[in-house]
């Protein structure tokens, strides 16, 4: 059963945060709600106060902004919202097709990006995608705003950089030029993800300019796999199509995967092996077809 909470719906961000400073640690933000009630009913949270956001206007855009071309996530957009935004079907189409795969239409109607970031559940899928394209988050309280790359929010399982006064949001994804290509590749025989693996390529006359490799589930945080990209730029897709597999074992070396009730490290790395030479073929054959 629930323990009792008073629940505040206030209409203003100024509202919600003088809330959030007012109650402190007797205080939780409330938006889907898909994982804090969930908690709150199994009796592991046991907040006095809960600060529903869901009435403050203007935290549900998705906006690209006109100069800076980034794509701006307002901190109470849904991932169905994301799943069928044309500016992110446009902008970021790898990040609305992530989307899809994520969990089943009614947790995607109610559940918020910002809210899957800040419950920092380490077998959750956006956080790979959002660390590939660099995206920042913005974090607001009643003392200003600040502004943390992806990477600093996430600090441990089910631990972010947020302090008790913030709220998240903003999320900023920068713009990916037209020449980019990519692809989220996830392996979730159950409810949750095991590994997710998030590859963004930029192509020039079949060279690869650019690319980003992103792998996550395998540990509280999702990791960049710098030398595998490394070996990815500057090379023809054929050249790399024919070592696709041996970039695969690359990334599967330079990961650290936490055993857990998913898999031991020898099992998640064999997955990461294949679904990033999946995602390496893909992104060179859809290069290739291109041409
Ligand atoms: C059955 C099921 C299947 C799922 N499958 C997947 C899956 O396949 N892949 C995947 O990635 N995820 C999956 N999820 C997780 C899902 O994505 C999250 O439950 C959802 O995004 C959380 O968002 P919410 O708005 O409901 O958060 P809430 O439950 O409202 O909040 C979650 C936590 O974040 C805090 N919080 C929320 N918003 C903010 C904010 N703006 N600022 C500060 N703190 C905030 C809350 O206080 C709370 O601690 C699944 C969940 C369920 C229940």
């Amino acid at each position: 059963m629930i323990s009792p909470f008073t629940l505040h719906r206030p209409s203003t961000l100024e509202e919600a945060l003088s809330l959030l400073q007012r109650y402190g640690e007797e205080a939780k933000v409330l938006a889907g709600g898909s994982e804090l009630i969930l908690l709150c009913k199994m009796g592991f949270l046991r907040p006095a106060h809960l600060i529903d956001i869901k009435g403050i206007s203007g935290l549900d855009r998705i906006e690209l902004d006109p100069e800076t071309r980034r794509v701006r996530v307002g901190g109470l957009v849904t991932h169905r919202a994301l799943e069928l935004s044309a500016v992110v079907r446009e902008r970021l189409p790898v990040l609305a097709a992530l989307e899809r795969q994520v969990a089943n239409v009614r947790i995607r109607n109610v559940g918020t990006l910002a809210g899957n970031l800040c419950f920092a559940e380490p077998h959750a899928d956006p956080g790979a995608l959002l660390m590939a394209c660099d995206a920042r988050v913005k974090a607001s309280s009643v003392r200003g705003d600040r502004s943390l790359s992806i990477s600093d929010f996430f600090v441990d399982d089910y631990q972010n950089a947020l302090e008790q006064d913030e709220i998240l949001t903003e999320i900023e994804i920068p713009e990916l030029k037209d020449n980019f290509t990519g692809t989220y590749l996830r392996f979730c025989p159950a409810e949750r993800p095991t590994v997710g693996v998030a590859l963004l390529m930029a192509w020039s006359n079949g060279v690869c300019e650019d690319a980003r490799l992103a792998l996550g589930c395998l540990g509280p945080k999702p990791i960049r796999a710098a030398e595998v990209e490394g070996n990815l730029r500057q090379r023809s897709s054929e050249q790399i199509l024919a070592n696709a597999w041996e970039l695969g074992a690359k990334a599967a070396l330079l990961c650290d995967p936490s055993p857990d009730l998913w898999g031991s490290v020898e099992y998640k790395r064999q997955i990461v092996k294949t679904l990033v030479s999946r995602a390496v073929e893909q992104l060179c054959k859809r290069d290739a077809a291109y041409e």
